[in-house]
């Protein structure tokens, strides 16, 4: 079943597109959570972190590259952001093409609330 992110990548719909490879495509969320959140996600659709194999590796190794490239060119890698994967009900997923969260540009506090 094909998300939201599929017309991103088609685009169908509008993004703010950051990078795009073609493997990995980055583009601003669409509701941030500080001053730098950007999505990046493999072009082909993976629901979440529970469906990856070893066909994945390359497009998920370079979420990360283009992570380390995009929080240089925002300004925001020597003092530092957070990567997120959120998989499922309890880690949150709301979008079933699994992406990575890049969130900076200000102190982020701890990584869990601790209930
Ligand atoms: P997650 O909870 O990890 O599945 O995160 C999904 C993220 O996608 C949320 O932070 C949303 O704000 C973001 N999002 C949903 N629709 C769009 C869209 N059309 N453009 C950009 N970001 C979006």
């Amino acid at each position: 079943m094909s998300t939201v992110f599929s017309k991103i990548i088609a685009r169908e719909i509008p993004a703010d597109i950051v990078y795009e490879d073609e493997l990995v495509l980055a583009f601003r969320d669409i509701a941030p959570s500080a001053p730098t959140h950007i999505l990046i996600i493999p072009k082909h659709e993976i629901a979440t972190a529970n469906d990856v194999t070893i066909e994945d590796e390359a497009a998920l190794g370079r979420l990360f590259t283009a992570a380390a490239k995009i929080a240089a060119e925002e300004g925001i890698a020597a003092d530092g952001y957070r990567l997120i994967v959120n998989c499922n009900a309890h880690g949150g997923q709301e979008v079933f093409h699994l992406h990575m969260h890049l969130v900076g540009g200000r102190p982020l506090g701890p990584m869990l609330a601790r209930k």
